[in-house]
């Protein structure tokens, strides 16, 4: 069953077509990454695929419901979250601030202290509940933003280069966690570089090119066509 339909979507920037006539369609419960050179339209499309913008041309679905003319709150309380590639943390708030913000009043009472602790011990985060977000490391920082996205407990979360900074142990670390919430039934789509990282988590994967898609499959399928070969290593 698929949980998210993009068919035929185009984003137009004045002059510049950043995603051209795109069909994706993401499954419900699964892992899916997408990847491709800088500037290849990732994050336009994540940012169609929550509302951020409308598109030129075509449609969105999400549990075969048209939501393409549906603002972004709409779509969150659908059940979409996004941790977006640039950081946004509230760093001059503390950690756990950070998180209340993102439960905003979905969780109230004694349940709410829990949930807190709940996301802050998934994180890795509970020591440091106190500290100011800007004073964690930078791999922190994106833990607790992918915090803040699961404090609504999505049905669809999508994370915008999420390893980006990380050490290879911290990259790790995000795999399993990716993995724990897929585990427990949620779909993920994640933007991502990191191969390894891909390895780790993807059961399927898309290569966007130039706005357009340019391969589907597997990992290994993928890595073995030799015109994906040449638009990474420009054979
Ligand atoms: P990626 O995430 O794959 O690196 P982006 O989706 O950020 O790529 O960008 C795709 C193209 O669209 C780039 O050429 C970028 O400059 C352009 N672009 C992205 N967002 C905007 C915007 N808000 N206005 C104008 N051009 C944009
Ligand atoms: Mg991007």
């Amino acid at each position: 069953m698929s949980l998210v339909e993009v068919k035929g979507v185009t984003k137009r920037f004045g002059g510049l077509t950043a995603v051209s006539d795109v069909d994706l369609t993401v499954m419900a419960g699964e892992v899916h990454c997408l990847i491709g050179p800088n500037g290849a339209g990732k994050s336009t499309l994540f940012k169609l695929i929550v509302g951020l913008f409308p598109p030129t041309t075509g449609s969105i679905l999400f549990d075969s419901v048209d939501v393409t003319a549906e603002r972004p709150f709409a779509r969150v309380q659908r059940g979409m979250s996004i941790k977006m590639q640039a950081p946004s943390v509230f760093k001059e708030l503390p950690v756990q601030q950070n998180i209340q913000i993102a439960l905003q009043d979905r969780v109230t009472g004694a349940e709410r202290a829990i949930e807190e602790q709940r996301l802050l011990e998934l994180l890795g985060l509970a020591a440091d509940a106190k500290k100011m977000a800007g004073a964690l490391s930078h791999g922190q920082q994106q833990w607790l933003e992918i915090g803040m996205a699961l404090a609504l407990r999505p049905q669809l979360l999508l994370l915008d280069e999420p390893t980006a900074g990380m050490s290879p142990e911290e990259t790790f670390k995000t795999g399993e966690l990716i993995k724990s919430f897929n585990a427990e039934g949620m779909t993920v789509l994640v933007v991502e570089h990191d191969m390894a990282f891909v390895r780790q988590i993807a059961q399927r994967v898309t290569v966007l090119h130039l706005g357009k898609i340019f391969a589907r499959g597997s990992l290994d399928q993928i890595l073995q066509d030799e015109q994906v070969a040449e638009i990474y290593l420009g054979k």
